[in-house]
């Protein structure tokens, strides 16, 4: 298994930088061949109007990757009615890509809540989990987290840091409900999107 793919999966409601600096450090660590953005599809529990639909997180997922050749978007999940499980997702993808070894891509916080994942075992059998530092989720026990979360589910997580930046999602969505700056936290084709298409107001 020569091939070596990165899995980037989010809501991406907004995409930001936080997003994009953690999968580039890995597709440089990891000397990947590419990484793949996988939208999630609309699940029905996250549907209000303060969040953007489906095509719109696409969309702006493409413009945010546009620049890079390393950076593939998939619309796997977003094509899809109602709630797509990660565990599907990989699934496809390796069927899609034989003899290649998956990575999958998590911030600290998604990647503690893999117990509350579709089959992790499952996920863990089909790909390689990395772990990457999220500021104010780190904890002094995280290495002890992953052991066990590996051991429970009989696979491999690998832990990696990457420059921190203190950025999510919510934060944006709230900045511009409140009309405050969100320049500097996301990439300005994205930011235009937004605004163009009236988002998260
Ligand atoms: P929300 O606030 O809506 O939950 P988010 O910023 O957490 O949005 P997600 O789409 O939920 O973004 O996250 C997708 C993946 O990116 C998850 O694995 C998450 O841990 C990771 N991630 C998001 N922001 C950061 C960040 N600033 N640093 C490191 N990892 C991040
Ligand atoms: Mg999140």
């Amino acid at each position: 298994m020569n091939n070596r793919i990165g899995i980037m999966g989010g809501t991406f409601d907004p995409i930001h930088y936080g997003h994009l600096v953690i999968a580039n450090e890995v597709l440089f660590k990891f000397d990947l061949q590419k990484i793949i953005f996988v939208p999630t599809g609309n699940p029905p529990h996250k549907r209000s109007a303060a969040l953007a639909d489906a095509y719109h997180r696409y969309m702006m997922v493409q413009f945010a990757t546009m620049t890079n050749p390393s950076f593939d978007v998939s619309n796997v999940e977003v094509e899809k009615d109602g709630i797509s499980y990660t565990v599907d997702t990989i699934r496809e993808l390796k069927n899609k890509y034989i003899d290649t070894k998956l990575y999958f891509i998590t911030g600290t916080d998604a990647v503690l809540d893999l117990p509350n994942w579709k089959d992790p075992e499952e996920i863990l059998n089909l790909c390689t989990f990395i772990s990457v530092n999220r500021p104010g989720y780190v904890t002094d026990t995280l290495d002890d987290k992953l052991d066990k979360l590996m051991k429970k589910y009989k696979g491999e997580i690998l832990s990696i840091r990457a420059p921190q930046l203190k950025i999510s999602s919510t934060d944006i969505r709230n900045r511009i409900r409140e009309g405050r700056p969100t320049k500097y936290l996301l990439p300005e084709n994205v930011e235009q999107y937004i605004l163009k298409n009236g988002l998260y107001r």
